[in-house]
């Protein structure tokens, strides 16, 4: 158990490892945390700011080939550092590399070549060829990374997450499922992103099945456009991501 705030260290990871910022000299109120390993033994690190309330929860990197998420998330990251008294009365938890490995080659699977957004226990997780670039995996939930986000939200039960992707064909928005239409467009006041209720094509095994239609948990999927540089996508989703760690279900702030 970390001293500093209420997340327990999983017990059967032997790499596991709590540090709390205060620990290493850092006047933070983050606490890092590893919960869990992948395919290749590279840690999977959460940070989470703030003292109180359901966390927000916000994930990058769960394909590799997309490092605009992970480079928002650090960016995140930076400036909640830079802003201890921020997170106070409230909670958001941050994990900038759901996918390690594949973000290690900046490719879209894991290195067992399993898309991990296909890989969720979903209702409807349905066996793919294993060339595809949808492999959805041997097993639902098959993959460690897959555990230990899915063990996280179930330990965090946070009140909603955004996954941040990014998409080609000039393309972007703020993609919901679940009960997150209003999160979506509080976070378009921020970005100007289309709020998009479908992205066209079926997702079996995604993340936001899983945690936002199955679970009634408010999921976006954060699609960035590819054309646009990291620092132009950073400077137009900054206020979104503040967005997301400060609004509650209702809309209102916290
Ligand atoms: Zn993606």
């Amino acid at each position: 158990m970390c001293m500093k705030c209420p997340v327990a260290v999983l017990p059967t990871l032997p790499t596991a490892a709590v540090a709390c910022a205060q620990a290493a000299g850092v006047k933070s109120p983050a606490c890092r945390e590893v919960i869990g390993v992948s395919v290749e033994a590279r840690a999977l690190e959460a940070f989470t700011f703030g003292d109180m309330g359901e966390a927000a929860l916000i994930l990058g990197g769960v394909h590799g080939d997309e490092p605009k998420g992970v480079y928002l998330a650090h960016r995140f990251i930076d400036l909640l550092f830079g802003q201890p008294g921020f997170a106070r009365g409230r909670r958001v938890t941050i994990v900038p590399v759901v996918n390690p490995d594949g973000y290690a080659r900046r490719r879209r699977r894991n290195a067992n070549k399993v898309d991990l957004n296909r890989n969720c226990p979903t209702s409807n997780w349905a066996s793919s060829k294993p060339r595809s670039r949808y492999y959805s995996g041997s097993a639902p939930a098959g993959e460690p990374e897959t555990r230990a986000v899915i063990e996280l939200i179930r330990r965090l039960q946070p009140r909603h997450i955004v996954s941040i992707h990014s998409i080609g064909e000039h393309r972007f928005c703020n993609n919901y499922d679940g009960p997150a239409r209003e999160l979506a467009e509080a976070m378009s006041a921020g970005n100007g992103y289309p709020v998009i209720a479908s992205m066209g094509y079926c997702t079996p095994g995604s993340l936001g099945t899983w945690a936002g239609v199955e679970r009634g948990i408010p999921t976006i999927t954060l699609e960035l456009p590819a054309h646009h540089s990291r620092e132009r996508c950073w400077r137009d989703n900054r206020q979104a991501l503040l967005t997301v760690a400060t609004v509650n279900e209702q809309g209102g702030e916290i």
